[in-house]
């Protein structure tokens, strides 16, 4: 674990351009002045946090990250609100899974508060990155890889962990729209006992077969079904997924395999305080066929930090085209949508709060 130390900061001379107010903001492939640097070494534990100009890094070949993926990160936004202020949605959730993340991977814990007051710091000093025009973002991806140069299948014993910060674009485009999406019955993401509850980068490689496949067929995400029995539901893409079947809410219970989203967690506790029935369970892809076929699945969503909510209009499985809500955004959906960017902006009261400045 790491002590409260000082940070540095070592300040560019040579700020970059920053994107034109009417730059679409591709998400992604812009990054901002800095970064923040921390280094771990066995026995020393977490060394010299910094703030540095952003800039390509020097890395050993044999470094243990580039060979076995012994790495880990976090994806979340810092917005400004419509008082101009910088908040954050819930990061001291995503300091808890990095760590979780870190602990599944063989990879040394950090200090939770230290690392959030760092990423903080970085926003601060970055701020005028912070694009202002509707549901644009600074998204912040706090990573930590092992950076020891050693070919043997081991965890390593020196670890880097970074933050960066990139302006995005809007998710939605033309308001929200409803995908359709692919039922994966070949490729699986995770098994449980795996790393799947994990932030951990070869859950995303290992993704990108299927991923590939559906988007060539028209689809633009794949339903993910458990590794076993290839028939209950996971997760959509890098979302988790919700189902609302005759008034109930439904969600794939977190077995292992799952990962734990914000959003999730974020709209189950909404949905319990707006007294929705929501069920935590196992969910197969048959009763949502079933459920369609009888006229009563009557919304289905993907939830994550990109797009929060993103309806489903249609699911292909087996053949079998499903239809959900005539390709229409629910109302539920579209409820849980404006509360949770209208709490992220501002515009709605945030009686939870959620909503951290920075
Ligand atoms: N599942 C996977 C595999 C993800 O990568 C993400 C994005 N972090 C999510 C679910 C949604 O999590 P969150 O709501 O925390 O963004």
């Amino acid at each position: 674990m790491s002590t409260e130390k000082h940070i540095l900061h070592y300040e560019t001379s040579a700020p970059k351009d920053k994107p034109a107010a009417d730059d679409p903001l591709a998400f992604g492939t812009i990054f901002t002045d800095h970064m923040f640097v921390m280094d771990y070494t066995d026995g020393t534990g977490w060394h010299d946090p910094r703030i540095e100009p952003y800039k390509p890094f020097l890395l050993d070949p044999a470094a243990i990250v580039l060979h076995y993926g012994q790495t880990v990160f976090e994806g979340l936004k810092a917005y400004l609100n419509e008082d101009k202020e910088v908040v954050l949605f819930r990061p001291e959730e995503n300091m808890k899974r990095l760590n979780r993340s870190n602990d599944r991977l063989c990879m040394p814990m950090f200090d939770e508060k230290f690392v959030l007051s760092a990423l903080k710091e970085l926003i601060s000093l970055d701020k005028d990155w912070i694009p202002d025009r509707e549901g644009t973002s600074l998204y912040v991806r706090p990573f930590i890889f092992a950076t020891q140069p050693y070919l043997g299948v081991a965890p390593s014993k020196t670890y880097r962990l970074m933050i960066i910060l990139s302006p995005v674009g809007p998710y939605y485009k033309e308001g929200v729209n409803p995908v359709k999406i692919a039922v994966e019955s070949q490729y699986v993401r995770a098994a449980v006992g795996g790393t799947g509850s994990a932030k951990t980068a070869g859950n995303y490689a290992g993704a990108m077969k299927a991923q590939e496949v559906a988007e060539a067929e028209g689809y633009s995400q794949v339903l993910w079904l458990d590794a076993k029995e290839h028939r209950y539901i996971e997760e959509v893409g890098a979302m988790n997924v919700f189902f609302k079947i005759n008034g109930e809410i439904i969600t794939p219970s977190l077995n292992g395999s799952i990962l734990e989203g914000i959003t999730r967690k974020s709209v189950i506790e909404l949905l319990i305080d707006w007294d929705i029935p929501i069920t935590e369970r196992k969910v197969s892809i048959d009763e949502i066929m079933e459920a369609n076929r009888a006229g009563t699945l009557e919304e289905a969503f993907g939830t994550g930090t990109a797009a929060v909510i993103s309806p489903i209009g249609e699911l292909f499985y087996d053949g079998e085209k499903c239809e959900i809500n005539h390709n229409e955004i629910g109302e539920l959906s579209l409820k849980l949508y404006e509360t949770i960017t209208g709490i992220q902006t501002g515009k709605v009261e945030d009686p939870y709060n959620w909503v951290v400045p920075v």
